[in-house]
């Protein structure tokens, strides 16, 4: 018998569930060709427009499709906006969050219950502009797996913003250890392929980007200029913005970790010189280094040195733990239009 393991218990009836579906359980012919995937925090202001677009995108390829938004702990109407159209056009499936579990972690729910051929994940509030859509499929017409879309202009950002982004991205590609596209959002279409091997990828802080990256496969970029957004705020203030960076760099890199090494050298060879220059001065009889200013400032420039990197170190110890806990990725409260799992949704 193959052990069970507790972290793919369902939450809500404590019955352990088969791990999560990296084949799917359905009939292909009943399966649709595209699956939208949009994770939706407060957007009542999007909503109508959003579906109003998709709709007029996808019918546009004559292919079967459905939209998947993930109620991400919303507080205001957006949850009642989705049933009202899930109740007039069945296409539309929702899954609800039982709490806000943050916007990667409701792109890889849309990726998991999604049953389409090619997954394409897009923001709700249609600064991925759906058109780009179309160019995407086309990629993956002639073969490509994964086609990301390329941001060439971001329209209705603060200057701040961009320049943040434009050095994150260029840090990131600098010391991550796989090869991540810069500029490149989480706007992107992925082939069945690429999500079934995604599924695998349960860890906790998740940058899915990079992920999409990690997995392989052929991929390709596409161009566009990002719009501003429709209506209603960021939902990425600066404070989010640091923790994705974060998540990014230490799922990727050991750079931060290994920096301690590589500054601990550094400054042990200065001392070392620093040692010699004190004593030949002594030697000579000069009365340099005299008072208690100069090892006092060493001492606290040391002192700081040392706890960035019990920081750094913490940064990584944190999501050690979090693994190790093995909590489930989010929990479904509620999942709408899933054929077979209207009462209970399948594993996260
Ligand atoms: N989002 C989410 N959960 C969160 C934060 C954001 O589901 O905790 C959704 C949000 O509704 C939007 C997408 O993620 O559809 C991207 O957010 P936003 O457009 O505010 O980010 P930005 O484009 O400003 O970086
Ligand atoms: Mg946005």
């Amino acid at each position: 018998m193959i052990p069970i393991n507790p972290a793919l218990a369902n939450p809500l009836t404590q019955q352990p569930l088969a791990p999560p579906n990296t084949t799917s359980s359905h009939d292909p012919s009943t399966r649709p060709v595209f699956s939208i995937v949009v994770p939706i925090w407060n957007e009542e202001q999007v909503i109508p427009e959003l579906y109003k677009r998709v709709v007029e995108i996808m019918n546009s390829t004559n292919q079967s499709w459905e939209l998947i938004c993930v109620n991400d702990g919303s507080r205001d109407r957006s949850m009642s906006l989705l049933c009202d159209l899930n109740s007039k056009d069945p296409r539309v499936k929702i899954i609800d969050f039982s709490k806000n579990f943050g916007h990667q972690v409701a792109i890889s729910a849309g990726a998991d219950f999604a049953e389409g051929d090619a997954v394409i994940v897009m923001d709700a509030d249609l600064q991925d502009p759906p058109d780009v859509v179309l160019r995407m499929i086309e990629k993956w017409r002639e073969g490509y797996e994964v086609v990301y879309a390329v941001r060439s202009k971001r329209q209705g950002e603060t200057w701040f913003k961009l320049f943040t982004a434009k050095v994150f991205y260029r840090l990131l590609r600098g010391v991550a250890n796989i090869d991540i596209p810069v500029d490149a959002g989480d706007f992107r279409l992925m082939d069945r392929r690429v999500v079934l091997a995604m599924r695998q990828l349960r860890e906790k802080h998740r940058f899915m980007r990079g992920l999409s990256s990690w997995v392989g496969f052929k991929q390709i970029g596409v161009e566009y200029e990002r719009a501003e957004r429709y209506a209603g705020e960021t939902k990425y203030p600066l404070r989010k913005m640091i923790r994705l960076a974060m998540n990014a760099i230490t799922s990727f890199s050991y750079l931060p970790l290994q920096l301690a090494t590589y500054v601990g050298f550094t400054l042990a060879f200065l001392s070392l010189l620093g040692i010699i220059l004190a004593v030949v001065l002594r030697l000579s009889g000069s009365d340099a280094f005299h008072g208690q200013a100069t090892t006092l400032v060493s001492v606290l420039f040391l002192g700081g040195i040392q706890l960035i990197f019990l920081g750094i170190i913490g940064e990584y110890l944190g999501r050690i733990y979090d693994e190790v806990k093995g909590r489930p990725l989010y929990i479904v409260s509620q999942a709408y239009g899933f054929v077979g799992h209207k009462e209970s949704p399948p594993t996260p």
